[in-house]
């Protein structure tokens, strides 16, 4: 019997629009969706460019309007790849519609924008899905379940760091992550660091945060200089419900970073370590009973840890960061269909905005915060 058709409409794309393509393209082919995925319309600023990505990615239809896809009563899912302060208005409009919204993080500018927007697809009974597709790698999983079981024994401490460098040039332009409100390194890569200290470790209690501007102006884009207020690098300490200590950091101003998506995990039993870098790779290190035989070891990536065996059924072959998106894709649509609950919706990505701005607030006002 065929599948329905899931139809998408796609807002944005940049950097996130094609790596949300790659998504729904991929999931299609290599998960057995509950849904056949169709690409209905892509929006983007200029009629040109709607075009040029309806043509190369195979949408049906193009238009410079994205108010067109909330409108068109044959799409399913809303999918917003628009910077963030367009987040809430196109979310809005959408779930008023009936749409089911799949958004980029930071899912708003404010955590009340994000609150709003929680409770207005949720009194719709729409199905929303945020952005934080670190924490669909399979080895994230494993070390989850590692976590969980008890096989580091107590966990005691946890440090995260989310690194890049695409701001280091002061010369570079301002943009739509310098805006004042929402905007600023915590925002845009702590959220990510935060996310996935959640995941692994449970509840974030508390936090004392530092957050710091460090280029105060860059140019506009249109010749002129731009003040710029938000910070370019944020640290927090972390106290857990678990009752484990720990920090976060993020920068874009990490000279020589990539792709820092890194973690560190003590427990009385075992250490588990992870760098962005090396997206395919845990290092375990368990306590040994042998001394002198202790040390870290690598697990690869591999068809154990699910979902990686849907896309290949050899270990260590790798997933990329593209493959990462197919499978909160593949998450999306299954819970579109009602076979389980959203991955990471609109109410996980309220909670994340939240904690965001009680790490601005704890560094504003120089003391720990409650979350
Ligand atoms: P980008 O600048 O590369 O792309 C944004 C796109 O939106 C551009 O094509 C732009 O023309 C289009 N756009 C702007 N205004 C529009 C409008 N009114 N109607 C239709 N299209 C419009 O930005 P990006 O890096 O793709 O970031 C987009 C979102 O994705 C942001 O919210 C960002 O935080 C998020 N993001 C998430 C990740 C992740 O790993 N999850 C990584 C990067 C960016």
């Amino acid at each position: 019997m065929a599948k329905p058709p899931l139809r998408v409409g796609l807002i944005g794309t940049g950097f996130m629009g094609k790596a949300h393509i790659f998504g729904y393209t991929t999931a299609a082919r290599v998960f057995d969706l509950p849904r056949n995925i169709v690409l209905d319309t892509v929006a983007d600023i200029t009629d040109e460019a709607a075009r040029a990505a309806a043509t190369r990615y195979g949408f049906e239809k193009a238009t410079s309007d994205w108010r067109t896809i909330v409108e068109d009563p044959n799409i399913d899912v809303v999918n917003i790849t628009a910077p963030n302060a367009l987040h809430k208005e196109m979310s809005m409009a959408a779930i008023a519609a009936g749409k089911h919204v799949y958004c980029e993080k930071p899912l708003a500018p404010l955590a009340i924008d994000a609150s709003e927007m929680t409770e207005a697809a949720e009194a719709a009974g729409v199905k929303t899905q945020v952005g934080f597709n670190y924490i669909c790698n399979p080895v994230f999983g494993l070390a989850r379940e590692m976590i969980r079981s008890g096989e580091l024994g107590e966990i005691r401490a946890y440090r995260g760091y989310h690194a890049e460098d695409y701001m280091t040039d002061e010369t570079a332009p301002f943009t739509f992550r310098h805006d004042p409100q929402g905007g600023g390194a915590f925002a845009d890569l702590g959220s990510h660091t935060l996310a996935t200290a959640e995941y692994l470790l449970g509840p974030i209690t508390r936090v004392m945060g530092d957050t710091v501007n460090v280029i105060g102006e860059r140019p506009d884009g249109k010749g002129g200089i731009r003040k710029v207020e938000v910070d370019d690098v944020g640290r927090a300490f972390l106290r857990f419900q678990s009752g484990a200590t720990g920090s976060v950091e993020a920068s874009w101003i990490a000279t020589g970073q990539k792709m820092s998506h890194d973690f560190e995990v003590y427990g009385s039993r075992g250490g588990l370590t992870f760098s962005g870098e090396r997206l395919n790779e845990l290092r375990f290190y368990p306590v040994s009973a042998i001394p002198g035989r202790d040390g870290f070891r690598t697990i690869l990536a591999g068809p154990n840890h699910p979902p990686y065996g849907e896309f290949c059924v050899a270990p260590g072959h790798q997933l990329g960061f593209n493959d990462l998106k197919a499978i909160e894709v593949a998450g999306y649509v299954g819970a579109i269909a009602g076979l389980h609950d959203e991955p990471f919706n609109f109410r996980a990505g309220w909670r994340i905005q939240s904690l965001v701005e009680t790490v601005h607030r704890s560094s504003q006002q120089e003391r720990w915060l409650d979350t």
